[in-house]
Parts: structure tokens; sequence; C-alpha cells
């Protein structure tokens, strides 16, 4: 079954009908629980259509565990961890160059912590609302888990877009949203990291505020920090690089690699660029990458530093890289799933890659699809890369390895210590090797081997719940 059933709590189409005939009561009493459970989520958060999909997602992942250990129904586990522990939305009013008065929202959602303190990205873009913050937190919980690591998880950020502002506007904005924030996070409490719109950059001036409120140098209130001011080495390439990690490990499982395989990623922010780094360093060849305006195709192979010159340096548009590749593309209609590619790795926002876009890698002979992203992929999309063969890494497991990093930046800080890049990149490859195993044999253990979505969302689930209830009803 997949992420795309329209019911959460069948477990799915033909297997759901195949086990219901099987156990009988049991499984339609385990099928009506979570579909009134999914309701509930429904009823209590209206309008929230990213977070309704991913609680979808995982309930509809859970009834194999659940028939097994029904106890995790008698404790209300599953209406518990879809409820946060807390929601804090505030006004975050600043002024522009101009000396405008700017109102923006803040919002961060502190889901769950039963495994450590809150631990989640803060996202700057004009899209943000409390539903898509929601999503995130949600899957973070569960992303967390599957890392192994003592950390909650939380998400947050604010409907502001940096795109165009001054450093010294970014400056004023960040030091207002801590301005409230700070009273809300810690070392032990919760922990921000960046996320899309809040790179190093943003992430130095909210610490300063946070230091300057507090009186404190608190390095472990936050991670993605700058190395001289208690960042982790890795850090700022951890998602891209334990995605192709990632990546990797299932084309190992399948007895193959990434040698001479062509790979197409979208986005070309902070996950895309480091994955295209490692991608190629394990000896694939990334063809194509995108922004908003469209997507450039190099069937050459992409030239990184190009790239990230563009992108990293000159916060400019991906088809200036045209300018200086004169075998190089820019395509502004159609989709960057046309590019015929054997690894596709969307990396850019949830939902990008839809039904059409799975069809199309399909035909093409794609062998695997594992998510930069958070929810990239839509769930009818889903459904038709695993029904065709095409294995299929959920971002909570693919893309875990910036938080990962971020648990060894907060193991740092607590040691006043500082690893090495060869040694934080080797932990980063092994946690990356442990997650996909953990999801791998947790699918084969409840019946349906090779699926990484119900693998992921089970060990993840479990985990949580089993520390929630040592915990107590709290
Ligand atoms: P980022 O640095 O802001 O980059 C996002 C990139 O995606 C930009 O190049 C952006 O283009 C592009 N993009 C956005 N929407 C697009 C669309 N509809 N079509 C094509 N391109 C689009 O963000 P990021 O940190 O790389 O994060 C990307 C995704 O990974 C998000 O889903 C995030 O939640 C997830 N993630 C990030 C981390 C992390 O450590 N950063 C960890 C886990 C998951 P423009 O330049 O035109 O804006």
């Amino acid at each position: 079954m997949h992420r795309g059933a329209h019911r959460p709590y069948t477990g799915g189409g033909d297997e759901a009908v195949r086990c219901a005939a099987d156990t009988g009561r049991m499984q339609v009493s385990t099928q009506e629980t979570l579909e009134r459970i999914f309701d509930d989520v429904l009823r209590r958060n209206p309008a929230e259509a990213e977070f309704h999909q991913a609680v979808r997602e995982v309930l509809g992942s859970l009834a194999p565990l659940i028939e097994k250990h029904p106890g995790y129904l008698e404790r209300k586990s599953l209406e518990r961890i879809c409820e946060p522990e807390r929601q804090i939305m505030f006004r975050v009013p600043w002024q522009d160059d101009t000396g405008e008065v700017q109102i923006n929202r803040g919002v961060r959602v502190e889901f769950n912590s039963a495994l450590g303190p809150y631990k989640g990205g803060l996202r700057f873009h004009p899209s943000v609302n409390l539903g898509i913050v929601k999503f995130l937190g949600f899957e973070q919980i569960f992303k967390n888990a599957l890392t192994g690591m003592p950390i909650g998880g939380a998400k947050g950020g604010a409907d502001f877009d940096p795109k165009g502002r001054s450093d010294a506007e970014v400056m004023r904005f960040c030091q207002s949203l801590m301005t409230e924030l700070y009273r809300h996070i810690g070392e032990y409490t919760d922990v921000p990291a960046g996320d899309t719109g809040v790179g190093q950059r943003e992430i130095g001036f909210l610490f300063g505020q946070y230091k300057r409120i507090t009186n404190r140098y608190e390095s472990g209130a936050l991670t993605g920090k700058g190395m001289s001011w208690g960042g982790a080495r890795v850090r700022t390439e951890a998602t891209g690089y334990g995605l192709a990690f990632f990546a990797a490990e299932m084309l190992k499982a399948q007895k193959t690699s990434l040698e001479g395989r062509s790979v197409v990623v979208s986005g070309s922010g902070n996950v895309a660029i480091y994955a295209i780094e490692k991608i190629h360093e394990l000896g694939g060849k990334v063809v194509a990458c995108s922004d908003t305006d469209g997507y450039v195709v190099d069937e050459n192979g992409l030239n990184l530093e190009l790239v990230k010159d563009v992108k990293e340096r000159h916060r400019d548009r991906i088809s200036t890289y045209c300018d200086h590749v004169s075998t190089a593309r820019h395509v502004t209609d159609g989709s960057i799933w046309d590019v015929p590619c054997q690894v596709a790795l969307p990396c850019a926002t949830q939902n990008e890659l839809t039904i059409d876009g799975a069809y199309t890698l399909v035909k093409n002979g794609c062998e695997i699809v594992a998510e930069g992203a958070n929810m990239p992929t839509m769930p009818e999309a889903v459904t038709v890369l695993q029904e065709a063969g095409v294995r299929f890494g959920p971002g909570k497991a693919a893309n875990a390895g910036g938080v990962a990093t971020s648990a060894l930046e907060m193991q740092q800080n607590a040691s006043r210590d500082s690893w090495t890049h060869d040694y934080t990149e080797e932990r980063l490859s092994e946690l990356m090797r442990d997650i996909y195993w953990r999801c791998e044999e947790t699918a084969e253990e409840y019946g349906m081997p090779q699926d990484l979505v119900r693998g992921a969302n089970i060990a993840g689930f479990k985990r949580v719940a089993d520390a929630m209830h040592a915990l107590g009803l709290v």
C-alpha cells in the first residue's frame, strides 16, 4: 500500500481486501478505528491540506503494527501523536530599508518531546502557514526517531520572503522574530535549525539576538551555526550528502551502484547543491537541476562550482548557468522530470513531483527516487512509482542526514568539542546506512519487503510511541 490511499486505515487496495478476508472482524475494527482517528484529525484541523496529507500517509502505514500490538490503540498513541504538544503563533513587526513597517507571522509547532528536546528547522517563505508547519513538524517526529538520536520533533518559520531583501532587512526581521521566539527555545527545550530560506546568515542573526536577550552563550540552543561560533563541520552539506549516501545504499541493496548513472536533482538550494556534490563523488552524473523559474540541463554533467557560484555566492537565477556553458539549456515550460534519468532526487519543495512526472520517470527507465525535500512526491505519484517497481525512499528517511548532523552539533556543543570533517562525514554515512536498514528490516518484519515508506513510518512511530508510553500520560 502506498501513501496515496484515500483512506488511511486500510493498509490499502487489494491488500486491504485480502487482509480483511483473512483476518475477519479484527481487521475491520482496526480499519474503523483508524478511519475515526483520521476523521477526527480532519475535524480538529480544518483547511490544513498538507498536514492531512502527512497524517494520512503515516496512519495508512500502521495497520500491520496495530494488528500485532493493539496496545497502541488502547493507549490512544495515534491520537496523541497527531496532536502537537504546543503551537505558538506570534506577530513579527519590523521595518524595511525604506522605513516602511512590515508585519509577518511567526509560527513554532512543538510537536513531540518524548525522545528529547524539540528539534526541527525554521522556514522563511511566503507560503508558510500553520498547516505547512504542522505537516513539517509531524514528519519531523518520525524522521528524528529514525536517526536513533535523542531528539523530539518540531518545526517553525514565518511567511517572510528573504528573496530580494538586503542583509540589514534580514537581520532586523530575524531579531524581531527571536525577540518572541527566545522564550520558547533552549538547549534542553527546543532547538531550531535552518530550512528553506534560513541558512547560516539567518541562523547567525537569530543566535546573536538570542545571546543578547538571554545573556548566555548557549550554543546548543540553535544548530546550523558557523564554524567559528559553535557550528559543526558537514552540517551545511549534511542533508544533501546524507541523501546521496541513502540513494547509494538503496542501489547497493539491489547489488548495483551510482557509478555511471544519470541523475536529476530538482532545486538548487542547500539540499540540492550538496546532493549533487556527493553524487558526483560517488560516481553518478547529475544532468539537471532547477529553481522556481525553470530547469537547466547539461548532458555533460553539471559544473557544480558554477551552480554554487550562481546560487550560493550571487543568489542569482539558475538560468544564468547557461550564460557560461554553451552546451547547457534552460527550460521554462514542462517539468524537470521530463529529463531522462536512472535516479531522481526531488530536493525543492513539497508536492513538486506529480503523477505525470512519475509516469514520465517510469517511461524513461528511472530505477530509484529518493526524496531530499519533505513530501515532494504527491501521494498518487508514489503509488505509480512503487507499482512500476521504482524503488522509493521517503524524505523522512532519505533526508534525515541534516537533522542527524544537527544532533551531532548538539553533542559537540554539550562537550565543547569540535570533530574533524572526515570523522563527522563518516558518522553521517553510518547513520544513513543505519536508517536505510532500519526501514528495510521493519518493512520485511511487517510483511512488506522493500516498502521503505511503510518501513519508515512503522519504525519511526514505534520508537516515539514506546517512549511516550514509558513517560506516562503527559
Ligand atoms: P533552499 O536552500 O531554500 O532551496 C530550495 C530550492 O528549491 C531553491 O533552489 C528554490 O528555487 C527551489 N524551489 C522551490 N520551489 C520550487 C519549485 N516549485 N520548483 C522548482 N524549484 C523550486 O531550501 P533547502 O534547505 O534546500 O530545502 C529544500 C527542501 O528540503 C525543503 O522541502 C526542506 O524542508 C527540505 N529539507 C531541508 C533540510 C536542510 O537541512 N536544509 C533538511 C531536511 C529537509 P529559488 O531559488 O527560485 O527559490
